[in-house]
């Protein structure tokens, strides 16, 4: 486990903070990064995409929630974005233009963001609009985000990378299983997100640990961490009442366990 912390804000809008921190942990100046559908947000993935990482996240099914409206057939998805003339072309051949204003769309969690809408007047007169559109009146209007091309370029990833997506499931998913099933942690002992969260990176820590134990076993395990030299600051100096020996005289264990 690279990176950790917990938020009190939806997951939706977690991705591209944990990301920064696991490349900032990693020292990495580029990674593959794969997530859950769950984490699909426009604005995350193009966040994680400005940090130099190719996203792998999988895509939100798109469904019709106006069962009198647009068939499966006639999804946005089937409409095909033709980025050199700034138009859409519809699946019965149409092309669909955009005056080029910006609108913006307001969400219930209060990010907003900025799209523009494509429209066609041949929809007046298209024999398969009942399909397409339940507006009565005009015609079949596509918004396209700013995300819009971030959130193309991560499809076309997930689409060519299904082998490597699903190996997500097994990189990430067993650390949860042991440690809410095995250990119990399902839920946390205290309140806030700040001793939340250094419960957490505890808990964290103690896998780390383990699944360095379970690897390399104890004397390997034992001599690589003799061996480590942090960057970070030696032990006793994060004491508010440092003991003058005490980093020579705590055990390598007990000295990570304090500097994390
Ligand atoms: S209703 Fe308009 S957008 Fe839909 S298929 Fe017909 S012409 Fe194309």
């Amino acid at each position: 486990m690279v990176a950790t912390h917990t938020i009190s804000r939806n997951d939706r809008n977690a991705l591209s903070t944990i990301a920064a921190e696991a490349k900032s942990n990693l020292n990495s100046s580029e990674f593959t990064l794969l997530a859950d559908k769950g984490y699909n947000n426009a604005r995350e993935i193009e966040q994680c995409q400005l940090l130099n990482l190719k996203t792998i996240v999988a895509r939100q099914e798109l469904v019709n929630s106006n069962p009198k409206g647009t068939t499966k057939e006639y999804l946005v998805d089937q409409f095909k974005y033709n980025r050199r003339n700034d138009t859409y072309t519809c699946p019965a051949g149409q092309t669909l233009h955009t005056f080029g204003t910006w609108h913006t769309k307001k969400r219930e969690d209060k990010i907003s963001y900025q799209y523009k809408k494509y429209r066609t007047p041949k929809c007046k007169h298209c024999p398969v609009k009942h399909l397409c559109t339940g507006r009565a009146k005009g015609g079949r209007e596509i918004e396209r985000s700013q995300y819009a091309e971030a959130v193309e370029l991560n499809n076309r990833n997930y689409k060519r990378n299904q082998k490597l997506y699903r190996t997500r499931q097994e990189i990430n998913e067993h650390i949860f299983g042991t440690i809410k099933r095995k250990w119990g942690y399902n839920y946390t002992n205290l309140i806030g997100l700040e001793k939340v969260n250094g419960e957490w990176s505890l808990i964290m820590l103690s896998y780390n640990i383990k699944r360095s134990f379970n690897i390399l076993e104890f004397d390997d395990l034992m001599q690589t961490l003799k061996k480590w030299k942090p960057k970070y600051r030696k032990a006793w100096r994060l004491r508010s009442n440092p003991t003058p020996n005490a980093s020579i005289t705590l055990p390598a264990f007990y000295e990570l366990e304090i500097a994390a």
